[in-house]
C-alpha cells in the first residue's frame, strides 16, 4: 500500500498555487486532504473537484494569523478523520519592497502570516501528534531562507525564521514526529500579486519568467510524505534549472 493512501493531510493556503497543487496530487494518491485558507469559494470548488475525481477532501475557512482558527482547523480534521498525519504549513505572502519604503504594515503582515502562521500550525498540531505518537510537519520556506536579495529583506527574514523553527522543531520532537522543510525557488503562483511597490514588482516580473509549475513543488511534498516512517526527509531545495 502507498505510504500516502489514507493519510490525513491538513494544508494551509490551499486555495491557490503550491497548496492547491499539493492538495490535487495528494488526493490523487489517496490522501484525505483538509483544505484551509481565507477564500472559501476557492476551497469549495477545489474540494468538489477532488471529490468528483474520486478523492477525499474537506475544507474550512482559516486565517493562520489567528491561533484559535488554526486550532479549530485541526479539530475539524480530527473530528472528521480521527487523526492527523501531516500538517503542511504552506500559507504565505510576499509583498516585497525596499526597506527605505517603510511599508510597516506589509512587514508586520509578513511576520504574522509567514512566521506566526507556521508557529500556530505547530502549536495546534504538536500536542495532537505527541498524543498520537506519529505525525509530520512540512513547512514551506523558500530559497529566500538561504540568501537575501534587494527588496526581499523582510520576506527572507520570515523564511530564515521558518528554516530555524523547522530545524529547532526537528531537534526537539524526538523520533515519532517527522519535520520537513521545503524551499522552492521561483514557482508559478499568485504570490507576487500582493506586491504594492513598483520597483519590486518590476524586478519580480523579470525574475518570474523562469518559474516552474506549482506541481513540481507538490511532487517534493509527496516525496517527503511517502517515505517509510523511519525516513525523515529534513530539507529539500527546488530551483528552476534556469536559475543561477
Ligand atoms: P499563492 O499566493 O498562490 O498562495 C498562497 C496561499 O496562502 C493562498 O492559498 C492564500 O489563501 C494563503 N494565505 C495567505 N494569507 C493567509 C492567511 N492569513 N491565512 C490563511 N491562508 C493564507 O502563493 P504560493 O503558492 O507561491 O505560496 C505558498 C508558499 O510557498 C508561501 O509560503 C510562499 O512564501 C512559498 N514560496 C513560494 C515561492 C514562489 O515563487 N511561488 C517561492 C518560495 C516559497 P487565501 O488568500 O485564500 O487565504
Amino acid at each position: 500500500m502507498s505510504n500516502v493512501k489514507g493519510k490525513v493531510v491538513a494544508i494551509t493556503g490551499a486555495s491557490s498555487g503550491i497548496g492547491e497543487a499539493a492538495a490535487r496530487l495528494l488526493a490523487q494518491h489517496g490522501a484525505h486532504v483538509v483544505l484551509g485558507a481565507r477564500r472559501t469559494d476557492r476551497l469549495e470548488k477545489l474540494a468538489s473537484t477532488l471529490i468528483a475525481e474520486g478523492g477525499s477532501a474537506i475544507y474550512q475557512a482559516l486565517d493562520v494569523v489567528h491561533c484559535d482558527q488554526m486550532e479549530s482547523f485541526i479539530d475539524f480534521a480530527l473530528s472528521r478523520f480521527g487523526r492527523i498525519d501531516v500538517i503542511l504549513n504552506n500559507a504565505g505572502i510576499m509583498p516585497l519592497s525596499p526597506l527605505e519604503a517603510l511599508k510597516l504594515d506589509e512587514w508586520n503582515r509578513m511576520i504574522d502570516v509567514n512566521i506566526r502562521g507556521v508557529l500556530h500550525g505547530i502549536a495546534a498540531g504538536l500536542p495532537v501528534m505527541k498524543k498520537q505518537g506519529f505525525g509530520q510537519f512540512i513547512n514551506i520556506a523558500s530559497i529566500g531562507a538561504y540568501a537575501v536579495s534587494p527588496t526581499a529583506a523582510v520576506y527572507c527574514a520570515t523564511k530564515y525564521a521558518v528554516r530555524a523553527i523547522s530545524e529547532g522543531l526537528r531537534q526537539e520532537v524526538g523520533s515519532d514526529i517527522r519535520v520537513t522543510q521545503i524551499s522552492p525557488g521561483v514557482t508559478d503562483s499568485e504570490l507576487a500579486d500582493s506586491i504594492s511597490d513598483d520597483q519590486a514588482r518590476q524586478i519580480m516580473k523579470e525574475y518570474r519568467r523562469i518559474s516552474i509549475p506549482a506541481s513540481s513543488i507538490a511532487q517534493a511534498i509527496l516525496f517527503a510524505i511517502e517515505q517509510p516512517p523511519e525516513v525523515d526527509v529534513n530539507e529539500i531545495i527546488i530551483r528552476p534549472t534556469a536559475s543561477s
